[in-house]
């Protein structure tokens, strides 16, 4: 064993507190507690993640210069458009197609075409609206889990499809509303229907 670095099995994570393990049942959730955490603070520090993904775009326009043929890279989402970043978030029909689900569960009308536009309409919305608390969860969750998306496609070769990028949004999401108190109103009863909160 390392100094310093109390090492704990993976498996017993697992296993139940009373039988000598930390209790959680399925590391899947705890990935998706973490993920919900960082999803609530894109929208609150937009620029960080804009920054990050300028950075690992960046990363292929390096890998494109070295490429011996002329090739451009191809989106990885939909094998169909040179790889960048105002394609990959609204023009892309991957990318189309999350966002078309996402809008299903979002009860208010978004303006705005692309990332900049619709962030800045979703922080100027009214902070305490259980609506607007929805719909930054899901442009956030869409906006990250797509860019995610790209990123194991390109350096993993792992693909998901939109349905089951879908469900990983609508969990994370869930999981953070069911975190969130809201004030009693039949808005809100509404929503705590929707998202089966109770
Ligand atoms: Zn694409």
């Amino acid at each position: 064993m390392k100094k310093g670095k109390a090492k704990v099995k993976w498996d017993d994570l697992c296993i139940p507190k009373d039988k000598g393990g930390l209790g959680i049942k399925r590391m899947k959730y705890w990935n998706v507690a973490l993920m919900a955490t960082h999803v609530w603070r894109i929208l609150n520090n937009k620029e960080s993640l804009w920054l990050l993904m300028r950075e690992k775009l960046k990363t292929q326009d390096r890998i494109k210069e070295w490429e011996i043929s002329n090739q451009t890279l191809l989106c990885p989402l939909c094998n169909l458009c040179a790889d960048s970043q105002s394609h990959l978030f609204f023009a892309c029909a991957y990318s189309h197609d999350v966002w078309k689900k996402a809008k299903q569960l979002i009860n208010i009308d978004v303006q705005g075409n692309d990332w900049l536009q619709i962030s800045n309409f979703l922080a100027s919305g009214p902070i305490n609206n259980s609506n607007f608390i929805v719909a930054k969860l899901m442009f956030a969750g869409s906006v990250y889990f797509i860019w995610q998306e790209r990123n194991s496609r390109l350096f993993k070769g792992r693909k998901r499809t939109v349905d089951r990028l879908f469900e990983d949004i609508y969990a994370t999401v869930r999981l953070k509303l069911l975190s969130v108190r809201f004030k009693e109103s039949s808005q809100t009863k509404l929503l705590k229907i929707a998202w089966k909160l109770n």
